[in-house]
């Protein structure tokens, strides 16, 4: 069964389509993939068997070392991709779908900051619990692309 998993960043100028069956995904607690997506751990999918198109602009890449770069929105930000030797990977959360590809793995365990393990047990609020929520979310206007492909972005003001 070939798939086709498709994703980008949060502004919509990358975008980005796999074809074909990706390989392992994984997620890494190693500083320089928490420095990368300012959060505790990277969620990586390397390529595997499926081919990558990058279907709108491209990524921009910072060498992090000498053997590894990391891909990026120049515009928004959003950590699209990492390159080693031995290949490429996407950031799973960057992808329509991030549940298509869930981790399988976690690497870099050593370096988990010590809250990582207790966000499950933290005090939990669904968002619109909050009051102040929902006026505030009736105001807001989201100008991040959304979760599908799209001829043009941003969307052509309606006539
Ligand atoms: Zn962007
Ligand atoms: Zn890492």
């Amino acid at each position: 069964m070939t798939s086709t998993l498709s994703g980008g960043c949060q502004c919509g100028a990358v975008r980005f389509r796999l074809v074909g069956t990706p390989g392992t995904s994984s997620v890494c607690y190693c500083r320089m993939c928490q420095k990368a997506s300012a959060s505790q751990a990277l969620a990586l999918v390397s390529l595997g068997d499926a081919g990558l198109e990058w279907t709108r602009g491209e990524a921009s890449w910072f060498q992090s070392s000498n053997a590894v770069r990391r891909g990026f929105c120049n515009l928004c930000g959003t950590p699209l991709a990492y390159e080693a030797p031995d290949g490429l990977a996407l950031t799973v959360l960057a992808f329509d779908d991030p549940d298509s590809v869930p981790p399988t793995i976690a690497y870099g365990v050593e370096g988990k900051r010590i809250w990582c393990d207790g966000i499950p047990a933290l005090p939990e609020r669904q968002t619109l619990e909050d009051p102040d929520a929902v006026s505030f979310l009736k105001t807001l206007v989201r100008f991040q692309h959304p979760d599908r492909d799209t001829e043009a972005w941003p969307p052509e003001p309606k006539p």
